[in-house]
């Protein structure tokens, strides 16, 4: 029979494993109640409305030891977004909070609600390990979103390897402030700490102030997107609260978006942290990270996790060997999905071989870490004969004290063939558009400069806080 996908379910124990406000369950209640909820469960998929809560927990871990798969679904999703997952994922019932009401659009679904208690039954047998388990939705940050199959074998593979880069135990108590329908916050969040047999303690939304609060009382780490950095970045060096708590964490680590360099050494210079960054996708899983006892090179991603493969690929097809010499990340390995939801085309598009092309751009050091330059379709600037990377352009705008926020993207030129365009949030009055021009030009290579500067009141971002370069034209 296979190995568990949560052996601490299987083994019993009262360790506390979910904590929300009131709401607090063991180890033994969550494997009575999502045992007796995975019992009821139809054959073929099942959605689950994923508020941030121990609800939508309980929910999946029931799909996963009944071995069906589990949609998970963005509570504040619009009609239109809705309306293609349910074409697409076809889910026989929904899963939802007691008391929560759902879109008109989820009508012809079966409801039901979610149980905190009770259950009881025994724990099904495990699945084969290429059962579908999560279908979960990309982000849309490119186009509409794709649903991405992913096996329990990805996602055993993907916490195994986190153990291994983290020292990841079942000490850890995890403070979560993440959506729920993604990876980041569900994936590594909710099954990493219970696959460890560590505990969750849901904010339920993110504030400073409830981040310093669980740090200061007895969690251990921190998972965060940079949006998140940012707002602690802010505010820690003259939030001493904030800066005691930070300096008690194990571990703090950002994923989903680059953490700006900026943001990464404010929190190291106030409480003596360096923010461990890894980098994923919802059809790899984690592909690389720092390593807990690594050195943590700020602007880098870390290495290949255990068991993960990554390349680095140029135009041509040629495999760099080269440092320093950007390509696309190429991964093959035990991390990755089976397929894209009813989309071979796109599934065979994205492989060539075993190789997942990522379309994300990176450079490698001489000790083999990453460094993402960003995107193929939207981050690499093709100008005057040179390809510039939007990200160092963003880590140089964000250094100035008058930018709050910054992305960079690339406008066709008559010149240039692209001109590069800074879009800045200022933090106060803006700065002239020549001086932050000058400032990149000086701090970088005169052919990074900035052409266009224009000034925002915010960025478009999405709810991962990825900026939507799309709708700034890229
Ligand atoms: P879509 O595929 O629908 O356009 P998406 O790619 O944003 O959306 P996800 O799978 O959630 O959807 O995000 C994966 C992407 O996030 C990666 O391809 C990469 O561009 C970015 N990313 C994740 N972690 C990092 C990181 N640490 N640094 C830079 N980029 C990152
Ligand atoms: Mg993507």
């Amino acid at each position: 029979m296979p190995e568990p996908l949560f052996p601490a379910l299987a083994r019993g124990s009262t360790r506390e494993a979910l904590r929300f406000g009131d709401h607090l369950l063991t180890y033994d209640d969550l494997a009575a109640v999502a045992a007796g909820l995975a019992r009821e469960l139809p054959q073929g998929r099942v959605a689950v409305w994923a508020t941030p809560t121990v609800h939508t927990s309980v929910a999946v871990v029931a799909a996963l030891l009944a071995g069906v798969p589990a949609v998970p679904l963005n509570p504040k999703i619009g009609e239109r977004e809705l309306a293609h997952i349910l074409a697409d994922s076809e889910p026989q019932l929904v899963l939802a909070e007691p008391g929560v009401p759902l879109p008109e659009g989820l009508d012809g679904v079966p409801r039901r609600d979610i149980p905190l208690t009770g259950g009881g039954a025994e724990i099904p047998e495990e699945p084969d390990p290429e059962t579908p388990a999560l279908i979960v939705y990309t982000s849309g940050t490119t186009g509409p979103p794709k649903g991405v199959v992913l096996p329990r074998r990805a996602i055993a593979a993907t916490l195994d390897a986190l153990e291994d880069a983290w020292g990841w135990t079942d000490g850890d108590v995890l403070v979560h402030a993440l959506p729920l329908f993604h990876v980041h916050g569900l994936i590594l969040g909710i099954l990493g700490p219970l696959r460890r047999g560590g505990s969750v303690r849901h904010l339920g939304r993110f504030s400073t102030e409830g981040v310093a609060h669980e740090l200061a009382n007895g969690a251990t780490m921190m998972f965060g997107v940079p949006t998140m950095y940012h707002r602690i970045a802010g505010e820690v060096g003259t939030d001493t609260t904030l800066a005691d708590a930070l300096k008690s964490a194990r571990l703090l680590v950002s994923g989903s978006a680059a953490l700006p360099v900026h943001d990464h050494q404010r929190i190291t210079a106030a409480t003596g942290q360096q923010v461990v960054e890894r980098y994923g996708m919802t059809e790899t899983l984690m592909n690389t990270s720092v390593r807990a006892d690594g050195e943590r090179k700020p602007g880098t991603v870390g290495v290949p996790l255990r068991g993960v493969e990554v390349r680095l690929v140029g135009d041509a097809g040629e495999v760099i060997e080269d440092v320093d010499t950007v390509g696309e990340i190429q991964v093959r390995g035990p991390n990755l999905f089976t397929g894209y939801l009813n989309r071979p085309d796109a599934t065979a598009a994205a492989f060539d071989g075993e190789w997942f092309r990522t379309g994300d751009m990176a450079t490698r050091d001489a000790d083999g870490y990453v460094r993402i330059v960003g995107r193929k379709a939207t981050d690499l600037i093709k100008s005057g004969g040179y390809k510039i990377g939007a990200g160092e352009i963003e880590n140089a705008l964000l250094e100035h004290p008058g930018v709050a926020e910054a992305a960079v993207t690339g406008e066709p030129d008559d010149d240039l063939g692209e001109r590069i365009v800074a879009w800045i949030v200022p933090s106060g009055t803006p700065p002239a558009e020549d001086e932050l021009a000058d400032h990149v030009a000086k701090l970088l290579a005169p052919h990074k400069r900035p052409r266009v500067v224009r000034f925002l009141d915010a960025l478009p971002r999405n709810d991962m806080g990825k900026v939507m370069k799309r709708a700034l034209g890229a």
